[in-house]
């Protein structure tokens, strides 16, 4: 075994590899960028080193600096976890060259299933089943669109070189084709610096079925079984399960020798994962399920897996990099049980769970299951990363049984700051036809609407609460016994207009609820103050959490900010007009689709801003004149940065 590794990666799965690490006895080393200097994979490891600024091209994904690092700090091999390098054959191979042993496939690997359609074209020699399509070389819109309709819609596009469900488009009739394709040829080249794409039938009521390898370098190839990850929004993995609902031992062996062939196909070595996607409409079937893509490193997920067999799958990483031989048998992997595992992201599912960065003011995970996290109470999330603040694996006898563990946990999940998608992952749970066991890759959007993912009007409650919070009111603190002090309270009768209403005293106090400008109605009465947002008194079912000025306030999972108004922002936030259209995130400006002067429909595109590895469409409020455009393509922008403005076309 080795006695030292360099781990090439940050947040919870570089913790994860480092608990592994020590455990066989490793010297683990991190690396960190400049926005990483406070975070705890660093503090976890034996040693940490400065890579570079906080843009991951300058840190993370510099091949260069790594190896750099690597080799000065003596490690004898490098872990690259998930994400970055993990599926860089070229940083496979400079590892190599440097004399350090990459933890991972061979780069020759990497290559061969990092394209999709390159991928797809060699399992079919393998005799693997493939989904039916186009995946060859001819890119031009005419030519693809005729192969769209042979295969028949609906079809999906998919960029060659993507990942992480970036530039694909699903096309339901022929008329959207060209269009589409113009979008996804934008999206991927922009990501992914080639605009390749392949054309694919899409499956209906899609499952998403994949299976967990392991090669050593002495020929021997085994399965783990599967994971069933067909609750997806935006085409990411939300809850991972095993095993998949109606899986069946023959269909799973069937499965499992199929990607067993995949992975030999091209002489894989390490863990892997070959995915499919499974037709749902009929249950799991021997001829229903279709190679997708492999991925060639360790997946998010894995700890489901890890629960069922109850194997370590970064130690088997280690042994097998190491060169030993598997440490079972195919005949001796076991089953036992069910695992689930859930999310928690940093991301606003009210407005199409786009990453929320900031300050994680608060931080409570459960601690009588498993959970893997990198990120404390304190820490930020920034546009940098993936927004992901934890995973929660639950594991018991039955689905039920894990699913209710699972419930539990989430309930006792509580994140301040950034937004949460834990009251979603709790409505989530609970959705009856996912317990049933009835999910495609699209439920979560049919569902939207039922599982709280839709914009709700402000909780007036909670920011009741909130106000009586910032004012200093004792019964707020009563009802949230847990918030600290707001610091400087503020008096609500010292500046500003009451007046009289039947014996008692009402003042309207302006207020800030998620942004929204609202008044809160404090009313002093022969039996005390009372407090009011929109009609509602303060929420006695909620938390309060206190940063400078603005209190969270969270209630059912769910995140009102609230802060008192500070007057001279307010009129001049009030001041540029409503139509001025804001960065919704920090970000890149991606492109501009109009100039100062042109006039627009409502609802037309105006820009694309891109962040956290998402595209963000950004669309004319009403018919109008753009005013003014205060960015230019390409510029980084922070959240709620004007980019436009839009003059009404009535405004004479
Ligand atoms: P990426 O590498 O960008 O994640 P994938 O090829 O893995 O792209 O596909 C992402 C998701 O889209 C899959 O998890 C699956 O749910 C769905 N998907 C992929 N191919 C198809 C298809 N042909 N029909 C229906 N759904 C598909």
């Amino acid at each position: 075994m080795f006695s030292s590794v360099l781990i090439a990666n940050r947040g919870e799965i570089a913790c994860r590899i480092a608990r592994t690490a020590k455990r066989l006895g490793m010297r683990t080393i991190a690396v960190y960028s400049a926005a990483d200097a406070h975070a705890l994979h660093r503090r976890l490891c034996d040693e940490a080193h400065f890579i570079g600024p906080a843009e991951p091209r300058e840190s993370y994904l510099s091949i260069e600096r790594l190896i750099e690092v690597a080799k000065r700090a003596g490690a004898e091999c490098v872990h690259p976890g998930y994400g970055f390098l993990s599926e860089s054959g070229e940083f496979a191979e400079a590892c190599v060259k440097a004399g350090l042993v990459f933890v991972g496939p061979p780069a020759a690997a990497i290559r061969a299933m990092g394209l999709k359609d390159r991928a797809k074209a060699l399992m079919q020699k393998a005799g693997v089943p493939t989904v039916p399509g186009y995946h060859g070389d001819r890119q031009d819109a005419k030519f693809l669109k005729e192969k769209a309709d042979v295969i028949s819609y609906p079809v999906l596009i998919k960029p060659a070189a993507g990942g992480g469900g970036r530039g694909l488009r699903r096309v339901d009739h022929a008329a959207d084709f060209e269009a589409a394709l113009e979008g996804a040829v934008r999206e991927v080249g922009a990501a992914f610096g080639s605009g390749r794409v392949l054309i694919e039938k899409y499956i209906a009521a899609p499952r998403h079925i994949e299976i967990q390898v392991f090669a050593d370098s002495h020929g021997n190839t085994i399965h783990l079984g599967e994971r069933d990850c067909s609750l997806q929004r935006r085409h990411q993995k939300v809850i991972e399960e095993t095993p998949a609902p109606g899986m069946t031992e023959s269909l799973r062996a069937k499965m499992g020798a199929a990607a067993v062939e995949a992975a030999r196909a091209v002489g894989y070595v390490g863990a892997g994962t070959i995915e499919f996607v499974a037709d749902g409409t009929k249950g799991l079937r021997a001829d229903g399920f279709w190679f997708i893509e492999m991925n060639t490193r360790l997946q998010v997920e894995h700890p489901v897996t890890e629960a069922v067999t109850g194997l370590d799958l970064v130690a088997w990483q280690f042994h097998v990099a190491a060169g030993e031989k598997l440490p079972l048998t195919q005949s001796q992997i076991r089953f036992d049980g069910h695992a689930i595992e859930a999310r928690v992201y940093a991301e606003d599912p009210e407005s199409g769970f786009l990453p929320s960065t900031g300050t994680i003011v608060e931080l409570a995970l459960p601690s009588d299951i498993r959970v893997e996290t990198g990120v404390e109470a304190g820490g930020e999330v920034t546009p940098f990363y993936d927004p992901m603040i934890a995973k929660l694996i639950a594991h018991a006898s039955s689905r039920d049984a894990a699913i209710d563990r699972l419930t539990n946990a989430i309930d006792r999940t509580l994140v301040a700051g950034v937004r949460s998608n834990v009251a979603f992952l709790g409505a989530l749970c609970r959705a009856p036809a996912f317990r049933e066991g009835d999910v495609d890759t699209s439920f979560i959007d049919r569902n939207l609407a039922t599982l709280g993912a839709v914009p709700h009007g402000p909780d007036y409650a909670a920011a009741a609460l909130g106000v009586a919070h910032l004012l200093g009111d004792g019964t707020a603190r009563a009802a949230a016994p847990e918030a600290e002090g707001s610091g400087e309270e503020i008096s609500p009768w010292a500046a500003r207009d009451g007046f009289q209403l039947g014996g008692s005293r009402s003042i309207a106090v302006p207020i800030v609820v998620d942004g929204e400008n609202a008044d809160a109605t404090v009313t002093y009465g022969a039996s005390g103050v009372d407090i009011a947002v929109g009609g509602k008194a303060p929420a006695t079912d909620a938390r309060v959490f206190a940063r400078g000025e603005e209190v969270y306030v969270l209630r059912h999972g769910r995140q009102t900010r609230v802060r008192l108004q500070d007057l001279s922002v307010a009129v001049a936030e009030g001041g540029a007009g409503d139509g001025v259209v804001k960065a919704p995130m920090h970000g890149r400006v991606l492109e501009l689709f109009v100039q100062k002067g042109a006039s627009v429909a409502g609802g037309q595109q105006l820009a694309v801003i891109e962040a956290m590895k998402m595209e963000h469409t950004l669309r004319a409020p009403f018919a109008g004149i753009v005013a003014e455009v205060a960015v230019g393509a390409g510029a980084q922008v922070v959240e709620g940065a004007p980019i436009m403005v839009i003059e009404r076309a009535d405004a004479g």
